[in-house]
């Protein structure tokens, strides 16, 4: 590889998944790590020109984050890791399998160097950090320095997520005694809070600009949002199993399995997915089907009319489910 000092991640897909993994790690073998700006109306813009119409829109705005980056000049070279589906329990969607492919053909005049790996099981461990120590290896580290890289950035992915799911949890105790507390209240005036559980793939979840609208709308109408992909992910995979033994895709499986964890919990669950995502069109359909006991509103955003008319259906939805907190219900 030529001389590499600077490596640009793309602020999309799996970077809201493992990217402090991965800017920990290239950081610790030595390289700036410049990660593309929080997606705004002009990236998302370059992602669309850029794909083709058939792909989804997470797709689209990860290739905005791509050219971003090359437009800033800076990087040497921009780190794209393909994950694929060795695991027919934990797979990914054929998007990040083919991810590499996809933008070195879509950038193949303007692409500086591609560094690119293979995670091949990303919930085993082991597998992991060997596909890790193997991208060490061909960036030429010594093998002990990328070992301790590894180690390091592991750790402060675990970290990352631990401090998500304890947020998580603080909130859900805190909402269950704010409810105590109107529930107490003889006047009646003390509005109970409205927990919704925010169930997404995280790069739609917490994207500001896919996702921004609709949490503001949520807030705004005094819910409180919980996000399903920062429940513990160890657990909630392992409660999937409970959901389905045949769930192919990893990220769908751990929303499964916070779903199975947390319906009782909250007034009500938000499916939030990006157009054309066929995971989530067969995911959705199974979680409208079998869960029940918790009102679910399923929503789709697409490039032409991204969060319009969003608002109006979450305001029915939070109706609803005020009218079905006083009983309404209950007695009719
Ligand atoms: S899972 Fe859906 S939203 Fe995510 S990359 Fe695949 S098709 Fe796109």
């Amino acid at each position: 590889m030529q001389d590499i000092r600077t490596i640009g991640i793309p602020r999309g897909l799996l970077f809201y998944q493992y990217g402090v993994l991965w800017q920990r790690f290239l950081e610790e073998l030595g390289y700036q790590v410049e990660v593309s700006a929080p997606t705004d109306r002009a990236i998302f813009d370059a992602g669309e020109a850029a794909s083709v119409d058939e792909v989804c829109l997470a797709s689209k705005t990860y290739m905005g984050h791509v050219a971003a980056l090359l437009d800033g000049g800076r990087c040497d070279a921009i780190f794209v890791p393909s994950y694929d589906s060795a695991d027919v329990r934990a797979g990914f969607c054929t998007k990040y399998q083919s991810l590499p492919d996809l933008v070195a053909a879509t950038f193949a005049d303007r692409m500086p160097q591609l560094i690119t790996m293979r995670v091949s099981k990303a919930n085993d461990r082991k597998q992991a950090k060997a596909d890790f120590l193997e991208l060490g290896r061909r960036l030429g580290a010594a093998p002990r320095r990328v070992a301790h890289a590894y180690k390091v950035a592991q750790r402060a992915q675990d970290a990352a997520d631990a401090a998500a799911a304890a947020a998580q949890q603080e909130t859900l105790h805190l909402l269950d005694k704010y409810r105590k507390v109107a529930a107490s209240d003889p006047t009646g005036a003390e509005q109970p809070p409205l927990a919704i559980l925010l169930v997404a793939h995280p790069y739609i979840a917490h994207d500001p600009y896919i996702a921004g609208d609709i949490l503001a709308a949520i807030e705004r109408l005094g819910g409180t949002v919980i996000f399903a992909d920062q429940t513990d992910h160890a657990a909630a995979f392992k409660r999937s199993f409970d959901f389905s033994d045949t769930l192919p895709w990893l990220i769908n499986r751990q929303l499964a399995g916070a779903i199975t964890m947390l319906h009782q919990q909250v007034d009500g669950i938000v499916l939030l997915s990006a157009f054309p995502c066929g995971p989530d069109s067969m995911f959705d359909d199974a979680i409208m089907r079998n869960v029940q006991g918790v009102p679910i509103l399923n929503l789709m955003i697409d490039a032409q009319s991204g969060s319009a008319g969003v608002e109006t259906r979450l305001e029915s939805f939070i109706d609803i489910l005020r009218f079905q907190g006083k009983g309404a219900y209950l007695h009719g």
